[in-house]
């Protein structure tokens, strides 16, 4: 039996740093037998049955590669890891798997799978950025952990959402960007775009990401479970993987197990050219337009994708404004820097999806109590996404839902009904962000540590990575309107600041909101260059309470973006400096 080296970043080298077994050396199911490093990546491949080995092919020091046989042993028949899920990257390849089963086939495990059972501390159900954070801050802090996954590692955020969308995101800007060069004294010749690579890259990204996240989970002891976990009692979790079980039991159990595309029943939804939010990033075929249900967020990120790709883009929104709970002077950025390339239609509700003779897709939609029509390529769907509740048998535990029955119902310790039973994320349906999904991870584990801890949700920031960037945190100017709240806001523009004009970067501006009683900042919003970046120090200031003063005498490096928001914090008191309304 060849022994394969599998890492999670099959890119990379590693360099071997301990061998565990010795030749003619016999090992158990699970043990450890070779170590290897890269940069932070750590692989610890580990033995799927007890058996002897034969012959070894590397020494420690020496480099290796994904697929490289590193050693031939003999199996002893009918025996397999036991929690053969334990440990995690590249802990062996499948190819290894697939041959050791053929090499010592066990009828009882083939027929009946394996039975198991485990304890724990803490049971978290669901790997994405809620559930592997807790796992991993739990672990920290002396925690007996397991972490339950029935697909990848990293969730929606880091295999179908944050991630893979930014890399194409970053892609097609970097293009766009290429294209209008000239005016800044910059040629380049044809600027052009090949799908394949683009997706081959982000495919790089994520599963890089997805390989330090599994070792990080080795490295802090969290015990990763494969399979699909639902609750046999409070405390008691059943997980399945094939004819696998495992019962899971565990003193806490955070559940995080996020959520899934919204399904709208929309006769066509399901169509050959229709696309939802996970089928577009691996799309490569090549097309002139498309039409996109939903102006959300995911919308028109991809609207500004595709405008920057120069495909013909029309969105179709429901609501009077895309983003509608966005501030709409932020929008308005937005919709202008996309005037001309994107087909922005509001307050139309899409009926039906039919395909054409001709293999082009015909969306009808009603606008002002009329049917009309559209023809595209493409169409994308993206009006939503649900949480996770099917299969979790939350019933068998009492957990309760919220009262539109949409989410699990918690309190500001991520608690629900039932002591030591926490949610986090998605399911909690409080907000879709992958930043809150972890904080209240983290707001979670405090709590069972018994800390005195609560999930506070004001100054969560949210930032949409379409054609301009818009961030925000905060109230907004209607919620305090609608509050009765008085308030002074203050808008410095970049075209008034020397680093956005030497990017040729003067779109947008930043606002800052300040309560009229006390002078606090209680909302900050920008859209314009780095929006993503510049919010993090907003929210650090709206976060701590700080004033407009205390911005004013904090020194910002000049030239720089952050200049923006000292001027719009001096707007608020005496004036901006360079700028005057
Ligand atoms: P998830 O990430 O959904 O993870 C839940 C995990 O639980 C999944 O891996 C699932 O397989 C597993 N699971 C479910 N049920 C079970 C079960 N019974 N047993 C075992 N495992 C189970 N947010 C941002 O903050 N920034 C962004 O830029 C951003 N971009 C996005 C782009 C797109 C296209 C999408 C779709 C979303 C984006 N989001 C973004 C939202 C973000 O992805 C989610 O808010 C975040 O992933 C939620 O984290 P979570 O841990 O609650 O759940
Ligand atoms: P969304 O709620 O942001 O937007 C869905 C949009 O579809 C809404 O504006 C809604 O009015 C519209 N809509 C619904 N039915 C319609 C119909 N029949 N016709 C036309 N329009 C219709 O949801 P999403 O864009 O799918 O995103 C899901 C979640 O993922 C969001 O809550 C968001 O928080 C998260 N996300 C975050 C980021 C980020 O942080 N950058 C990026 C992508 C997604």
């Amino acid at each position: 039996m060849d022994l394969q080296f599998k890492a999670a970043d099959g890119s990379k080298r590693y360099k071997i740093t301990k061998i565990y077994v010795p030749e003619g050396g016999s090992f158990q199911a699970g043990a450890p037998l070779l170590k290897a490093e890269s940069g932070k990546m750590n692989t610890v491949v580990k033995a799927e049955q007890a058996g002897t080995l034969k012959k070894l092919l590397v020494k420690e020091g020496q480099e290796i590669g994904s697929g490289e046989i590193f050693a031939q042993a003999e199996y002893a028949a009918g025996t397999s890891a036991a929690g053969g899920q334990r440990g995690t990257v590249g802990s062996s390849s499948a190819a290894s798997q697939r041959d050791a089963a053929k090499a010592a086939p066990n009828p009882a495990l083939s027929l009946f799978g394996k039975k198991e059972e485990l304890s724990c501390e803490i049971a978290v159900v669901g790997a994405g950025p809620g559930g592997y954070e807790a796992a991993i801050y739990a672990a920290k802090q002396g925690k007996d952990v397991i972490l339950i996954e029935k697909s990848k590692v990293g969730g929606t955020c880091l295999n179908v959402g944050c991630i893979p969308t930014k890399a194409i995101v970053n892609s097609a800007e970097k293009y766009h960007m290429l294209c209008g060069l000239e005016d800044i004294g910059v040629s380049c010749g044809q600027a052009s775009f090949d799908m394949h690579r683009v997706i081959g890259h982000k495919n790089q990204v994520v599963e890089q990401l997805r390989g330090g996240i599994e070792s990080l989970l080795e490295a802090n002891g969290v015990r990763l479970v494969r399979g699909t976990a639902a609750f046999q009692g409070p405390k008691e979790l059943l997980v399945s993987q094939g004819l696998n079980r495992t019962t899971v039991k565990a003193g806490h159990v955070i559940i995080a197990a996020g959520s899934r595309i919204a399904d709208l029943p929309i006769p066509g939804i399901h169509g050959s050219n229709v696309l939802n939010s996970t089928t577009a990033l691996d799309l490569e075929e090549d097309f002139d337009s498309i039409a996109i249900v939903g102006g959300g967020v995911i919308g028109m990120e991809f609207a500004g994708i595709y405008a920057s790709l120069g495909k013909r883009v029309h969105v179709l929104e429901y609501e009077k404004q895309i983003l509608p709970t966005t501030d709409p002077d932020l929008v308005e950025v937005l919709t202008e820097d996309l005037k001309g390339q994107v087909d922005i239609r509001t307050g139309v509700r899409v009926q039906e999806i039919r395909e054409s003779e001709n293999g082009q897709c015909i969306v009808a939609f009603e606008s002002g109590g009329r049917t009309k029509y559209l023809v595209a390529d493409k169409v994308l769907v993206a009006v939503g996404r649900s949480a996770n509740l099917d299969g979790l048998k939350l019933e068998k535990a009492g957990v309760e839902l919220t009262e539109n029955k949409r989410s699990i119902a918690v309190g500001g310790s991520m608690e629900t009904n039932v002591p030591g039973i926490y949610a986090i994320g998605d399911v909690t349906g409080k907000i879709q962000l992958a930043h809150a999904a972890s904080h209240q991870g983290l707001v979670a584990v405090d709590c069972i540590l018994g800390k005195d801890r609560s999930m506070e949700y004001d100054f969560i920031p949210s930032v949409i990575f379409s054609r301009v960037e818009i961030a925000t945190v905060g109230r907004t100017e209607r919620e305090l309107k609608q509050a009765g709240i008085a308030y002074r806001v203050s808008r410095f523009p970049f075209a008034a600041n020397g680093k956005a004009l030497t990017m040729d970067e003067g779109r947008g501006f930043v606002k800052l909101i300040a309560r009229e009683e006390d002078g606090k900042l209680v909302g900050a919003a920008v859209a314009g260059p780095d929006a993503s970046n510049l919010i993090s120090v907003l929210t650090l200031a709206l976060t701590n309470g700080l004033s407009p003063e205390a911005i004013i005498s904090t020194v910002f490096p000049h030239p720089t973006l952050g200049e923006v928001i000292h001027e719009a914090a001096l707007g608020l008191t005496v004036g901006a400096i360079h700028y005057h309304e």
